[in-house]
């Protein structure tokens, strides 16, 4: 089979991240990336040697990226003209817009989580693949939805659930964001939070709600689940069903595991792009029982928790394989998750 072709729309935080994913499956071809101006990802995507190829977003934006000395090599439509599939990762909203140029050319595209739901066939994850399977236009879950999804579905499918309640410990900005100005407050969602709500949406025989507490900080969200199991467990069988998981990473708070910002270090002192984990990082210490139910904690990446999913969501618009665990097998296998 021919490498799929695929184009990154946005090279902000996640299209950055989104064109690296790419890039590393051997069965996808990235052709470039684009956006509307020399942000500072697009100039160190210059200073970097031009890695990627980069065509620019909409008229007018080659000559605002050529005076600031980046290179480029072609319009939105010479990008689209060359591809199967769109990765859009524009800011939110942006992504209906370009849905029409992607309807024009005939494309398969994935939104990401800040595109209202009209946008997508399907709302997809990993965990529901198989709706995902041959459709024009999906939507991934937000980054925090897809974490929590996860960690919820690989219990489920091991032990079996009933319902889950969540705390969501959401860090309100990334790392560069300045326009969301210096804050000391920590502010309260009312129940249910989206991605309790998300995570019916995609595994409706699960219950969930949940709360959400926006927090001053830039790396990382924590969840706590409780999740009510179909039966009585133990915390040996559930750790079994997290270490089973390459997308899933156990730590332990002792061995030093013990903040969102360690596991941020770690991706660091691993060498890791940007620090970039694309596991989810679960708390040994925090898996507990309350009678039959199970509590634990997960950090979330926010940066680079959806590049798998969005990989699987190439996999499965294609279609490149229609099981779902052919296709996390080789998306894991080449962002080497084992
Ligand atoms: P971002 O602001 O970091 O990046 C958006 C990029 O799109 C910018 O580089 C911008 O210049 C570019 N852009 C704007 N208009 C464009 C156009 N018409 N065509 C092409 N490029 C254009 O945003 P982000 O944080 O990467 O978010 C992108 C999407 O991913 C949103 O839907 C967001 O909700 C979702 N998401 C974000 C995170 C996160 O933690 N940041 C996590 C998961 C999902």
């Amino acid at each position: 089979m021919a490498k799929v072709r695929v184009g990154v729309a946005g090279y902000g935080t996640i299209g950055q991240r989104l064109a690296d994913g790419a890039d590393l499956q051997e069965d996808m071809e990235l052709v470039g990336v684009a956006d509307v101006k020399p942000t500072l990802g697009v100039q160190a995507l210059a200073e970097r040697g031009m890695p990627y190829n980069l065509f620019a977003a909409i008229p007018g934006a080659a000559d605002d990226l050529a005076a600031a000395g980046i290179p480029v090599s072609g319009e939105f439509d010479d990008l689209l003209n060359s591809v199967d599939v769109m990765l859009d990762a524009t800011g939110a909203g942006i992504g209906a817009k370009n849905k029409e140029k992607y309807v024009e050319h005939g494309l398969k595209a994935v939104f990401q989580g800040g595109e209202s739901g009209k946008i997508a066939d399907v709302f997809f994850h990993n965990a529901n693949y198989e709706k995902g399977v041959g459709q024009d236009f999906l939507k991934l879950t937000s980054c925090n939805t897809s974490g929590l999804i996860r960690a919820v579905d690989g219990l489920d499918r091991t032990i079996g659930l009933e319902r889950v309640a969540i705390t969501i410990i959401r860090r309100v900005a990334d790392p560069g964001d300045t326009y969301r100005g210096l804050v000391d407050v920590l502010e309260m969602d009312p129940i249910p939070n989206h991605q309790a709500v998300d995570l019916m949406e995609i595994m409706p025989h699960i219950s969930a709600t949940g709360l959400l507490v926006h927090t001053p900080v830039t790396h990382g969200h924590i969840i706590t689940i409780v999740a009510t199991p179909k039966r009585t467990s133990t915390k040996a069988e559930v750790l079994e069903a997290f270490d089973a998981d390459p997308r899933v990473r156990v730590v332990k708070i002792a061995d030093g595991f013990n903040s969102n910002t360690s596991l941020f270090q770690y991706g660091r002192m691993l060498g890791k792009p940007r620090g970039d984990l694309y596991e989810i990082g679960l708390f040994d210490e925090t898996i507990g029982m309350s009678g039959d139910d199970i509590m634990f904690a997960i950090n979330i990446p926010q940066e680079s928790v959806v590049i798998p999913e969005t990989m699987d969501a190439v996999r499965a618009a294609v279609p490149m394989q229609t099981e779902a665990s052919e296709a996390t097998a080789l998306t894991n296998k080449y962002l080497g998750l084992v």
